[in-house]
């Protein structure tokens, strides 16, 4: 029967997506959704799973305020338990293909917005979760240029768990889309030789004054086959005593995650 437009039926997935502070998420493709293999492991963390997965693929649910029934759940946990497991499919759909795909086209038109940095000039930002635990912190901005995390200029998002984008999402789509590295470098080559320094009267500070630069090396990139050289033989850990330049076992960064089911290459 065709609805007169007024009370048109709106899917949950729409909804949740176009309600207040929810422009950061995509909507998950239903498929996805009932495909159990996306869903291992998030029955133990989602209350009265079976009835938020119910509401999420628009299904009539009984609350407890249709029957009182103790066992079932209140419209409020309900709603609750929909969006918290909405934002956990949320998390991985992004680092499948097609979500990476509607997340990249999103980063594309600046909706999650810019760089706050001046040497920046302008990148955009990708939103990153600094947990994959949900109710831990709230969403959070990575800019590949400077490589650094920032929170969202508009306090909207402040109640948007991080969680619901994860720690893999800004990595992966900026190793699938290679122009994201692109546009980062130009930006690089354009500002490398404009470096920020306070200077009094036109004398640069000295950099062990309280207000002397310090870790510029944070942002340092290498161009030259020197700086490369230069890099490899720095010693970041205590020096070898033998003289023949022994190969000097990789300690690594120290903080490797344990996803091994990584499939990038990563140079
Ligand atoms: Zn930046």
């Amino acid at each position: 029967m065709p609805s007169d437009g007024e009370d048109e039926y709106v899917p949950w997935v729409q909804q949740f997506c176009e309600s207040f502070g929810h422009d950061y998420f995509v909507p998950v493709a239903q498929e996805f959704i009932e495909d159990d293999f996306n869903l291992t492991g998030l029955s133990s963390q989602v209350p009265y799973y079976r009835e938020a997965l119910l509401t999420i693929l628009d299904y009539q649910v009984e609350t407890a305020d249709d029957d009182d029934d103790k066992k079932l759940p209140n419209k409020a946990i309900l709603a609750h338990s929909a969006e918290l497991l909405y934002g956990l499919i949320h998390a991985r759909y992004i680092v499948s293909k097609p979500g990476l795909t509607a997340m990249a086209s999103k980063f594309e038109r600046n909706e999650f917005g810019t760089c706050p940095r001046y040497y920046c000039d302008g990148m955009h930002l990708i939103p990153v979760g600094s947990t994959d635990i949900p109710g831990s912190e709230t969403v959070r901005l990575y800019c590949p240029c400077c490589n650094d995390i920032y929170i969202p200029s508009s306090s909207r998002y402040l109640n948007i768990d991080g969680a619901f984008f994860g720690t893999t999402f800004p990595g992966l789509l900026v190793k699938m889309f290679p122009e994201i590295e692109n546009q980062c470098r130009l930006r690089i080559e354009k500002f490398n030789q404009h470096d920020f320094g306070l200077k009094l009267f036109g004398f640069k500070i000295n950099e062990l004054s309280a207000s002397g630069s310090r870790m510029k090396w944070l942002r340092m990139h290498l161009k030259t086959d020197a700086d490369r050289v230069e890099y490899d033989q720095c010693e970041l850990k205590i020096p070898q005593l033998a003289a023949n330049g022994d190969s000097i076992d990789d300690g690594g960064d120290g903080d490797d995650n344990d996803d091994d089911d990584k499939t990038m290459a990563s140079d």
